[in-house]
């Protein structure tokens, strides 16, 4: 058979496995898989995977895993959220898939037009919370690999394994630890909703919470007190002046701050006496999160400087310590990858712009392994009404197996 009928039999097979992908991604978003609640989501991933022919293994997050470079700091207990992993025994070069299951909030729900765990599909694309982020990703790559299986022997023949991580919007420690269990491979695709773009790089990410004291007080008596809200509203001013320094002649960016959480006061005539500010602030490829995170103390310690010492705010890390990352545009894996795109759509994908981070950084970093992000087209991520484009899904899978295909296909040349 020679490569275009073979192709046209692959594409065939795609489209017509393309709604049942459809299906189990609307059964994943249906399944909330915020951050501690990932568990039934993990399952149908393990069901799909296991009616693909993979061997199911369970990873659980160590409980020293901190201690390792380049993991988050876990917030939430490990008990019964595991890392769910497939593994097809092969030969020749070996692939890693990489998704990740846990979603964002979906935030206030009045805000979404329908409800943000009951997936619709309007007008070619198809709504609700992690719909795009990336549950997306993991449908367009069963959709590849159940194509792969019915019509490449090679592929079928080759060593596959696929990665279902958990926290990987906090800390990254899901990828990280099913890494250090031997899950790693030759090469890693992470199938991100990167819009059909090649993403290859991410930014420095750090979170931290900052609890900023106060003296509480009669509100009639204000000046008996120092109130927190007013005190962090000076370090949130302290950070942006931090965010301008690090982007000040930075390459690549922008790296951004964000006041994500703020929690504080209990009564409107008293003077508060503790503000929580959660903050997550990006940064570019020369720093490290140790080094970012003491300029953060030392910026916000600045703010209550002349204060006794329990009126001293207090910052610790409660998430991500990503190092910054990147993947060259000329690596044989990003050419493969930017090959097969070009195939289908006749011309190079795009390069998206890395200023957020990836679980691609610990195969990078860490182990020395090519991993790039490449998935569906979506849109509103983090925000109301995510959705992702269905065409994008099926297309998106007609580049990742013809990638696979000729992966394996090295191996028998
Ligand atoms: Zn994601």
């Amino acid at each position: 058979m020679d490569q275009i009928v073979a192709q046209k039999t692959l594409d065939e097979t795609i489209e017509a496995g393309a709604e049942r992908a459809f299906g189990f991604l609307e059964r994943l978003v249906a399944a909330p898989s915020e951050l501690g609640h990932e568990a039934a989501a993990q399952e149908l991933v393990a069901a799909e995977l296991a009616r693909l022919g993979f061997a199911v293994e369970r990873v659980s997050l160590p409980p020293d895993i901190e201690r390792l470079p380049g993991a988050g700091v876990s917030t939430v207990s490990p008990a019964g959220r595991d890392v769910v992993v497939g593994r097809r025994a092969g030969h020749g070069p070996s692939l890693l898939l990489n998704g990740h299951v846990d979603v964002v909030p979906p935030g206030p729900e009045e805000l979404w037009t329908l409800p943000p765990f009951a997936p619709v599909r309007r007008d070619g694309w198809l709504y609700g919370r992690g719909a795009g982020d990336m549950k997306s990703g993991f449908a367009m790559a069963m959709l590849a690999i159940e194509a792969l299986l019915a019509v490449d022997p090679v592929v079928a023949a080759g060593e596959l394994a696929f990665v279902s991580a958990i926290e990987e919007e906090c800390t990254g420690n899901g990828s990280l630890a099913a890494a250090h269990a031997g899950v790693i491979a030759d090469a890693v695709v992470l199938c991100e909703c990167t819009g059909l773009e090649l993403l290859l790089s991410g930014s420095g990410i750090l979170w931290l919470e900052i609890e900023v004291r106060g003296r509480a007080a009669h509100a009639h008596a204000a000046e008996a007190g120092r109130n927190a809200i007013e005190a962090a509203v000076s370090v949130i001013a302290a950070l942006r002046e931090l965010e301008a320094e690090l982007n000040d002649g930075a390459e690549g960016g922008p790296y951004a701050t964000n006041i994500g959480t703020f929690h504080a006061g209990d009564w409107q005539s008293m003077v508060p006496a503790i503000a929580t500010v959660g903050v997550r602030v990006g940064f570019p490829a020369n720093l490290t999160p140790a080094e970012v995170e003491a300029r953060v103390v030392e910026v916000v310690a600045r703010t209550a400087s002349g204060e006794p010492p329990e009126l001293q705010p207090r910052v610790r890390v409660n998430g991500f310590r990503a190092e910054p990352y990147a993947l060259h545009a000329a690596h044989p894996l990003a050419r493969a990858v930017a090959g097969a795109h070009a195939d289908v759509f006749g011309v190079e994908p795009g390069l998206m712009r890395g200023t957020a981070t990836t679980d691609a950084r610990f195969y990078l970093n860490q182990f020395g392994v090519p991993a790039l992000c490449y998935g569906p087209r979506a849109r509103d991520i983090h925000g109301a009404d995510e959705a992702v484009e269905l065409r994008s899904i099926v297309d998106g899978a007609r580049v990742l197996a013809r990638f696979m295909s000729g992966w394996f296909a090295r191996g028998h040349a």
